[in-house]
Order: C-alpha cells, then structure tokens, then sequence
C-alpha cells in the first residue's frame, strides 16, 4: 500500500491538466487495482456524462464536492486505498481548477483589454465588429459567436459578423430579444447590446458540445457591454461627421465641404462676372518622409505645411483638404498675375520652413526638416464648367511636377 501511495505522489507531481491527470491515473488504477474504465468528473465543468460506472468516490475541498472519480468496478481494496489517497488527489484537483480559472481569467482581461484599445483609436464599425468577432472567438473556443445589429434605427436585425448564420434555434431566440436569454437546452445564449438605453443588436454564443456555464455566460455579459459601448461610439461619431466641414488635421475644408464651396464660388463669379483662381498644391516627395521618418511626422509636415499656407492667405481666400497631400485654394476676385504672385509667396514660405521633428520623432538622428512644394493655377474662363477651375489648376500641378519640382506652372490651353 506505502508503495502505491508513493507511486501516486509521484504522478500527481507530474499532472498539470485534467487530461493528463486522468490519463496518468487510468494507468495507475489500471495496473494496481484492475481497474479497465476510469474517469474524473468534475463539478464546476457542465458535464452530465450518463453514469454507467460501478462506483464514484466523492473528493472534496473543505465539504464542497468538486471532483468524482468513477470506477468501472469497485474492491475493499480500491476503497481503502482512496480513503488514504484522496486527501492528495483533492488537494491536485484543487491546484489544476484554479490553475484553469486563473488562465481564463487572464485571458479575458486580454481580451477586454484589446476591445479597449480599439476602442480608444477606431470608430468604423465595419472595420471593429470583424475585430472583435475574432477576438471574442479566439477567447471562447467552444462557442460559435454571432454578432448582430439592428439596421440604422429599425427593429430589423442583420448578422454583422461573422458572414453566416443559418441556425434557426438562434434566429428565433433574438427576435425581440428583452434581456439576456438562454435556449431550453442552455446551449445558446444571446444577449442584447445595450448602451445609454440605447439597444444596438446582440451577441450570441451557442455551444457546441456541453451547456453555457454561469461563469462563461458572465464574461459574455461583460463583453456585451463593451461592445454595447463602441458601437455607440462609433454611431455618435458618425452622426458627429456628417456635420463636420473641417479636416481635423489641417483645419481646412474638408473635400466634402470643398466641393460645395467649388460650386458656390464659380457661379459667383460667373454671375457678377469677377475673376476667380484655383490653385492646386502637391508636396514633394512626401512619400519619402512617411518612410524615412514615419507617419507622425508626415502628419505634423501637412499641419505645419497647412498653417503656412493659411498665413499667407487673405481671409476670404479659400483653403480645402483635396485628398492626402494635396490642397485647393481658391482666390475669388483674383486675376491670374496676382494669382501667380500668391502661388509663388506659397511656394516660398513652404521652401523656407524649417520643420523641428524632435520631438516627434526623438530616436532618429536628424532633428530639423525642410520640404518643398509644387503648384498649379488657373483663372477660369466664362465657358468653364464648376469642374474645370480645379480640373485645369491640377493638370498645371502635373507639369510642374514633370519639369523639377518645387515650382508654380500656370495652366496652358
Ligand atoms: P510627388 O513629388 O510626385 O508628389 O511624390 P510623393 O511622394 O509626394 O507622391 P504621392 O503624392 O503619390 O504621395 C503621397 C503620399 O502622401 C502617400 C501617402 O503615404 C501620404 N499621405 C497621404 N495622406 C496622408 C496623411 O494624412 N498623413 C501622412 N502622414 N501621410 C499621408
Ligand atoms: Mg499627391
Ligand atoms: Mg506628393
């Protein structure tokens, strides 16, 4: 018996999963007491295995049940062994559960945390929701999870990730879904997203093999929550962008916001027959500071870039974000000389900018940068359309790029 028992502490040591404690004890109960079925049932898992063994024996912790082993036949032997045993085989039960929660537990934190983080940066729903499916999915390994929401404002639902769902059992369970709810055999359980009162759609997992347990189904709940929360974050900014004129960079128009503007100014000008001036601008080789000192640092080129425009500018020149790197001015009652003069005081003052990028970019070796410029312009004409002013002012920016760069070329009919 002395034996056995030291044998047995010899394979607790090794254990570090149920697996392996079931498997290493199978062989152990095996080759000592004959026995041919063994296994462990653990009481906080969902399982419901039909007992078709001979004989359980109950572990404890303190009076709490936590484990069973069961045998397929039972002996005065075996019995006695396990009222010597069981005292080491609870106490490694009990390390393996808190073992398993504790890793769970932290890797939902991970999760929460990366939900977080996306939170903090990303609004675009079409581009968080997959993100958060797939984290949510790498977490809950046995679940499927859906993620559905209700189309702008109406009470119909739509699968927003991921791309199917065909399982009628869910389907029918999140119609008017209330609060959170579980199917009759706990194997699907759907939550609503709810955020400022506000219900978005819902969050679905269904279990592939045993019931949802109230443990899982509480990190569910939180992750709800979360994505409850983004989702109106992101539809607040949505409805905040649809009235936003100015490029939050620059503080120019935005493109939008341009174009309207385009309009506005050429059928005035048409209309009190005034002359009127587009200017297209490109930074050079902008490309090459993204890559040579990074992003942020190509952000901080357009902002100082941008501000030395504006300076030169009159207060009722019109200054718009056109895309990436590239501005549209536009010079009501201006000729094109006058234009040219302006375009070159541009070209100028972005030439002379001395751009400090220390403390952008504080690890690489060059502290101060300067950029330059390219520029096209046009006057338009009383049989231009509202596209041609900046239509013709970028196909003059083309040329100027062509021929060296850093210059101011006025369109040439
Ligand atoms: P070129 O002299 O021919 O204009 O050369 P280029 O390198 O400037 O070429 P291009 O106009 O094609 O490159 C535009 C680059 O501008 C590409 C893109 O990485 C960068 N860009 C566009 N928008 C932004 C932005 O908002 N921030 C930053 N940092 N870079 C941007
Ligand atoms: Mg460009
Ligand atoms: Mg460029």
């Amino acid at each position: 018996m002395l034996e056995q028992i030291e044998n047995l502490g010899k394979i607790l040591n090794e254990s570090y999963s149920q697996k392996s404690l079931e498997s290493l004890l199978t062989d152990f109960f095996g080759k000592n007491f004959q026995i041919n079925d063994f296994h462990i049932k653990f009481f906080d898992a969902a399982e419901d295995i039909a007992s078709d063994f001979q004989f359980e024996y109950p572990i404890y912790k303190h009076k709490k049940r936590i484990a069973s082993l069961c045998f397929d036949t039972k002996s005065k032997k075996l019995d006695e062994f396990l009222d010597l045993s069981s005292p080491f085989i609870s106490l490694k039960i009990q390390n393996i559960i808190l073992g398993d929660k504790m890793q769970k537990n932290i890797d939902f934190h991970d999760t929460m945390k990366h939900i977080a983080k996306i939170i903090e940066t990303q609004y675009e729903l079409n581009f968080i929701i997959p993100l958060i499916g797939e984290m949510i999915d790498k977490f809950f390994t046995d679940y499927l999870i859906y993620i559905f929401l209700y189309e702008n404002d109406s009470d119909k639902l739509k699968l927003a990730w991921p791309a199917l769902c065909k399982d009628h059992k869910i389907l029918n369970l999140i119609e008017n879904l209330e609060y959170a709810k579980m199917s009759n055999d706990e194997k699907i359980y759907a939550i609503p997203l709810i955020s400022d009162g506000k219900n978005v759609g819902v969050l679905t997992a269904k279990s592939t093999s045993d019931i949802i347990i109230p443990k899982d189904r509480d990190y569910l709940e939180q992750i709800a929550s979360q994505i409850a929360t983004t989702i109106n974050r992101a539809n607040v900014y949505a409805e905040i962008l649809k009235h936003a004129t100015l490029d939050a960079l620059t503080g120019f128009y935005n493109r939008h916001q341009l174009e309207v503007r385009i309009k506005q100014e050429v059928s005035n000008a048409k209309r009190q027959h005034a002359p009127l001036c587009g200017i297209m601008t490109d930074i050079d080789y902008f490309k090459h500071v993204n890559d040579t000192y990074g992003h942020a640092v190509g952000d901080l080129v357009l902002k100082t870039i941008s501000k030395a425009i504006r300076g030169q500018l009159r207060e009722y020149d019109i200054a718009g974000r056109y895309g990436g790197e590239e501005f549209s001015l536009l010079l009501p009652f201006t000729k094109i000389d006058e234009a040219k003069m302006v375009a070159e005081r541009l070209r100028k003052a972005v030439e002379n900018k001395v751009i400090d990028i220390s403390k952008i970019n504080p690890d690489c070796g060059v502290k101060q940068i300067k950029i330059t410029m390219s520029l096209g312009i046009y006057e338009i004409k009383e049989s231009d359309n509202e596209e041609d002013l900046i239509r013709k002012a970028d196909k003059a920016l083309y040329e100027a790029k062509n021929t060296g760069r850093n210059k101011v070329v006025v369109y040439n009919e």
